[in-house]
């Protein structure tokens, strides 16, 4: 399957600081690629990408992604974006579920799940992100608390779970420097597999990448284990060099 390399750029750029980071990835990519690439940047920005879209042809490798959606597609909702309002600006991918959400914002499951239909509903890919905190992790929860998860999504989604991209990002690896090793996290990427098995015939091609941690040193030992198709990548993709070096990581 294609590897899907997708940066989350968090709440960070500038007008100043975009330009000088897509223009080096620009620079740096090459004429063609064997895995996806986007970037989840912060919605004020999405004209920005629009124009140096324009006139960097080869940002046309790189695709739109936003870090949120709202559950609801349009109305009285004092500083949400609507699914819409992404495709407007030709989103390919919204994150839904990252845990910074579910932590500072309180998101649940089934708010999580309301996001990725709303996404789907407009033909925007939710990378939907589930994972267990360190001490859900050391209370032995992690299975169970992955497939509550996934399965609030599964369950508001029906057949179209199949065109989600699904996110593993254990909570204590995220920007902390600790990855998950390469067995760990293929162990619970084989668990959503199963779980997604049991929901759609099309489990086999939905991507279920890895976030946490990841990085131009150890980008490679993770995408090469069986069921990680991809990575969500969080500080590594503020860094034009590494991002371009897990980029080739999963070519
Ligand atoms: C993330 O924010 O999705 C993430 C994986 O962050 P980092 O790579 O910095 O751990």
């Amino acid at each position: 399957m294609t590897k899907l390399i997708a940066g989350n750029w968090k709440m960070n750029g500038s007008l100043a600081a975009n330009e000088g980071l897509l223009s080096a990835l620009a620079s740096g990519l090459p004429k063609s690629l064997s895995c996806d690439v986007a970037v989840c940047i912060p919605a004020p920005y999405f004209a920005q990408f629009q124009a140096l879209f324009a006139t960097m042809p080869a940002l046309a490798l790189v695709a739109l992604g936003s870090q949120d959606v709202s559950s609801q597609s349009a109305g009285a909702f004092t500083g949400e974006v609507s699914a819409t309002m992404l495709r407007d600006f030709a989103c390919r991918y919204a994150i839904v579920g990252h845990s910074e959400r579910r932590q500072y914002h309180g998101e649940t499951d089934f708010l999580v799940a309301a996001k990725a239909q709303q996404a789907l509903a407009v033909g925007i890919t939710p990378i939907v992100c589930v994972g267990e905190t360190l001490a859900e992790r050391e209370a032995g929860q992690t299975t169970e608390v992955v497939k509550r998860q996934l399965a609030a999504v599964i369950h508001a989604n029906g057949h179209c779970i199949s065109e989600i991209v699904l996110a593993y990002e254990p909570v204590w690896a995220i920007g902390t420097g600790k990855t998950a090793s390469p067995e760990e996290a293929q162990a619970v990427h084989a668990v959503l597999r199963a779980q997604l098995a049991a929901a759609t015939e099309h489990a086999s091609r939905v991507k279920i990448i890895y976030g946490g941690s990841m990085n131009a040193a150890n980008a490679s030992t993770l995408l090469a284990q069986p069921d990680i198709d991809g990575g969500l990548i969080g500080g590594a993709s503020l860094k034009a060099g590494d991002f371009l070096s897990i980029i080739s990581a999963a070519s």
